[in-house]
């Protein structure tokens, strides 16, 4: 059923839900919250000041609001008492209407976020309620949804339960499955993702949600698994000498993991049957280098192979290292990337098919339809974790029964990447270069900001770059933390007026994303404001400092990828883990960062502190392949789902 068949969905709202990925009224059914919101009972502008984050105020208006103009945005500010006479000023950012919403003496429970600007407290963006309306609202949860400009929060909440009234949904889950595991039926946890009561039915709910989704993918990789068993090896590769005496002459000495995996790799290549095999490596652990050797065994046993990147940015990488490494080599050396113009991949894809390409480097574009391959034989995935397994499938479909790579840094407890990659055989690069300096950590509060703006602004002094990491990207009225459009601005009188600051989020163009990222890699940007959107396997040696903002909000696996971004040179690298929430249980779950640069490590505590409780938390943004669930959070649910697979593979 179409959305616009919803009542008060017309074109406009139909457009703008699009854009959202909903077309149907099942995909408005699975569009689930992002996060849940709780109205905290009211508190005093002194409590508020010690408490921090999200709060709610309650206080009369003391002056009528004032706009100001403030280079290229306005702003508005108001300020209010409690009845304490404490005083706060409230600000709102480009919204020059809220300047009619308030007169001298009204009094509301205003709700926003708490903040330190040049010390001075204030209360950022809040939204205002009269007191009964807000006591209304305490005590349930309030579902949060990624919007779009033109669509509110309501709107969406109005509309999901509009369509719960006429959506089929059936649940195709043994019933057996459903009562041993204590699972809800389907349609009781969809709803109740949306509109729990309390955090109980919240989690069961969840429960039965991300059951479904371990299932489903498991179901679908074990069929994969049973299909590509045993394909016999029509490639035979093995190590040419000429191979071994490129790694002779490599800049480096391979590191002893790196040489293991090479081997294991070799062993398969020219075994009985095809290669299946996932390259697990933390980020930094040299991932590319092995691929490299893998293609050139392939081009010198007279094939073809290709590598599939993620990002423009990094393929273009990859083909820049490729070329450097290769070029005393006549293997010739092909670029393909969707931003390329019709006829550059014309040629490309002739070049291809007339085999006058042996390594073909590039983004999804490598596996589409008009791309055909003279003589196939090798295929390897990067960052794995960014595609579904349906890519990498479309990629290995385009030879006959090549040999697959997937490589990834997901950094997955063994026991848990056997049950999510069971069609693969494992290959792990445990450790990371030796020449490397360990990334210096600090977990700080946001009083400390002034200090690690003087430290970044000393780093770009000494010819450096650094990553400012935001969690979001726009401003956000109902989801709390730094965004980055903002606080690129923000930021601007802290460092001097040459000082290049640029912003990066994944709401922006394809193409605008390339061009700041070739900029940043160019030397051409000092600091990039960015969301996690920087994280996928980018190499720019010369950054040395990351400052990461409201770092508790992210797992702590996606803050190591983050990290891995700085300490790739020779230079000494700093991270700087700003959290603006105190609670003893933050500030321990981060410093396990600074205890250790071990991302294996790292993954298996963050499981055992969070432990499954802890369900608000950002998303691990590096695991695209499931909507709700969490690979580490979830790894008891994990389990269950593999087991149910198991036996109903018996039946
Ligand atoms: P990742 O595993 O994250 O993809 P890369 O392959 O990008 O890591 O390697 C990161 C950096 O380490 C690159 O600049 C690469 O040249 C370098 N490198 C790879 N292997 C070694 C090694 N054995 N010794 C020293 N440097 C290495
Ligand atoms: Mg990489």
């Amino acid at each position: 059923m179409d959305i616009g068949q919803l009542k008060g969905v017309g074109d406009k709202t139909k457009a703008l839900l699009n854009k959202l990925d909903i077309y149907t009224v099942n995909d408005l059914i699975s569009y689930y919250p992002r996060s849940y919101d709780r109205f905290l009972v009211p508190v005093s502008i002194k409590d508020a000041i010690i408490k921090k984050g999200v709060v709610a105020i309650e206080g009369i208006v003391i002056k009528n609001p004032e706009i100001v103009n403030l280079r290229s945005m306005s702003m508005i500010s108001l300020f209010i008492k409690d009845e304490f006479d404490d005083t706060i000023k409230l600000v709102w950012y480009r919204a020059p209407y809220i300047k009619n919403l308030f007169r001298k003496g009204d009094r509301y429970v205003f709700r926003g976020v708490i903040n330190c600007v040049r010390n001075q407290y204030i209360l950022e963006h809040p939204t205002h309620f009269t007191k009964e309306e807000y006591i209304s609202k305490t005590d349930n949860l309030w579902p949060i949804y990624s919007l779009t400009k033109g669509v509110t929060n309501n709107l969406i909440s109005k509309l999901v339960k509009q369509a719960f009234s006429c959506a089929l949904i059936e649940d195709k889950l043994d019933e057996n499955i459903i009562n041993e595991y204590e699972l809800m039926p389907l349609k009781d946890a969809m709803y109740y993702m949306h509109f729990p009561q309390n955090t109980n039915e919240f989690l069961h709910a969840r429960k039965r949600i991300v059951f479904d989704e371990f299932y489903n993918y498991l179901y679908k990789i074990r069929s994969v698994k049973k299909k590509k068993l045993r394909h016999k090896n029509q490639y035979l590769i093995g190590m040419n000498p000429e191979c071994e005496r490129f790694i002779e002459k490599l800049p480096y000495k391979l590191t002893d993991d790196q040489l293991k995996v090479i081997e294991e790799m070799n062993r398969d290549m020219s075994g009985a049957t095809v290669m299946n095999r996932l390259i697990q490596g933390d980020v930094g652990s040299g991932k590319t280098i092995v691929a490299l050797i893998a293609m050139l065994n392939t081009y010198f046993s007279g094939y073809q192979s290709a590598i599939m990147a993620p990002t423009e940015v990094l393929a273009k990488q990859h083909y820049e290292t490729f070329c450097q490494l290769l070029k005393e080599y006549d293997c010739r050396i092909l670029l393909l990337t969707g931003s390329m113009t019709a006829k550059e991949k014309r040629l490309a894809y002739e070049k291809i098919a007339n085999n006058e390409a042996d390594i073909i480097i590039g983004t999804h574009a490598i596996f589409q339809d008009k791309v055909e391959y003279a003589n196939l034989a090798l295929v390897i995935t990067d960052e794995q974790h960014r595609f579904g397994v349906r890519q990498r499938d479309a990629l290995a479909d385009k030879g006959y029964d090549v040999h697959v790579i997937v490589m990834s840094a997901t950094p997955i407890p063994r026991t848990l990447a056997q049950i999510l990659y069971c069609d693969l055989d494992i290959s792990v690069i445990g450790t990371v270069p030796k020449n490397r300096l360990p990334i210096k950590n600090c977990v700080v509060d946001t009083s400390y900001r002034a200090k690690a703006y003087r430290f970044i602004n000393d780093e770009i002094k000494k010819g450096r770059q650094a990553y400012i990491i935001c969690p979001l990207a726009t401003s956000s009225e109902n989801y709390e933390g730094e965004n980055v459009v903002d606080y690129s601005q923000n930021i601007r009188d802290e460092f001097p007026t040459d000082v290049v600051i640029e912003y990066l989020h994944g709401k922006m163009k394809a193409d605008e994303k390339n061009a700041i990222m070739e900029r940043f890699a160019d030397g051409k940007i000092d600091i990039l404001v960015s969301t996690t959107v920087i994280e996928v396997g980018v190499n720019v040696p010369n950054s040395t400092v990351m400052m990461v903002e409201n770092a508790q909000r992210f797992g702590l696996a996606a803050l190591h990828q983050l990290r891995g971004r700085v300490g790739r040179g020779s230079e000494q690298s700093y991270c700087i883990f700003v959290s603006s929430d105190d609670k003893p249980h933050t500030k321990e779950r981060l410093e396990i960062l600074n205890k250790s640069n071990d991302g294996f490590y790292i993954a298996n505590k963050d499981m055992e502190i969070r432990g499954p409780g802890d369900i608000f938390g950002i998303r691990q943004s590096g695991e695209i392949m499931f909507k709700i669930a969490d690979i580490y959070n979830d790894a008891a649910i994990l389990k269950m789902a593999n087991e149910a697979v198991d036996r109903m593979e018996n039946i």
